[in-house]
């Protein structure tokens, strides 16, 4: 790497053809965050950027400030994970593609956060090891929704401020953004809530106090993970405001793997009655 410029690690968001042989590249950058910009002659480089500016691989790049408007030139990038065996599984992609969703439409250019990265970084590397995609997707949810400052509230009631635990029963209020007891749920004239069981709230608890290292321990699954899915759907749509695509595709496409019978629906179709904007 000969010419000057400033490096950051960096992960590809977003990546289109622009002309007959630029590219334009946005990365989720440790540091920098969210940074979009222009790959000179990408497509003709076999050596600067070739098998490199592909979906989710992680990137050492090198590149130069504009003098005017928001595009870095992009000098070059080393490859540093290709996270290739995600690639090769229909259902992991589609989880890291929400991942990549989430980060792209609840973030902003140059607003470097180094949690978010490293939660994506460990995200696609855990979808990349093959451990289960759902419940990776779920774990980083919670752990999103945290790192951009809206960690839902899953240790008191909402309404009447009871720690978790005193109730035997607890839903979830997704515009209000935590747990409401069984005794508050039946307050008239408030808004609707999801069921959700004590187990998954301990789980989705423990989740929010576990470092990434050690998230893997917490085991969600079966019903626990169906309930968590329905949860973070909905309480993801309220605070983007907007639907996410990609995780109502990824639900769309893997529901048969959830439930029995005529209790087997797609976790977004639970979520969308109570929760509709
Ligand atoms: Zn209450």
């Amino acid at each position: 790497m000969s010419e000057p410029g400033k490096e950051s690690a960096a992960i590809v968001l977003d990546c289109h053809d622009h002309g007959e042989s630029d590219q334009i590249v946005t990365f989720y950058c440790r540091d920098i965050g969210r940074m979009t910009g222009i790959a000179k002659g990408a497509k003709r480089s076999q050596k600067r950027f070739v098998n490199k500016l592909e979906l989710f691989s992680l990137l050492f790049i090198r590149y130069t400030e504009p003098r005017r408007g928001n595009l870095v030139f992009i000098v070059e990038a080393e490859l540093g994970e290709s996270f290739i065996h995600l690639r090769q599984s229909l259902p992991l992609y589609m989880a890291a593609t929400v991942m990549r969703e989430l980060v792209l439409v609840a973030t902003l250019d140059l607003d470097g956060d180094d949690g978010l990265f490293s939660l994506l970084q460990w995200g696609l590397q855990s979808l990349d090891t093959g451990r289960p995609a759902m419940a990776v997707l779920a774990l980083f949810q919670i752990k999103f929704f945290e790192q951009i400052g809206y960690q839902p509230n899953l240790s008191s009631c909402l309404r009447c401020n009871q720690p978790f635990g005193a109730a035997q029963e607890y839903g979830f209020d997704s515009r209000a953004g935590g747990i409401v007891c069984g005794a508050c749920q039946e307050e008239r004239g408030q808004s609707p809530v999801m069921p959700l069981s004590r187990g998954t709230v301990r789980i989705l608890v423990s989740a929010q106090n576990q470092p990434l290292n050690r998230l893997h321990r917490l085991s969600l699954s079966g019903a626990g993970l169906r309930e968590a899915l329905v949860l973070l759907y909905a309480y993801g749509r309220h605070l983007l405001q907007r639907e996410i695509c990609s995780l109502k595709l990824l639900s769309d496409s893997s529901w048969q793997g959830y439930g029995q019978g005529a209790t087997r629906r797609r976790f977004t179709d639970i979520a969308t009655p109570r929760c509709a904007q």
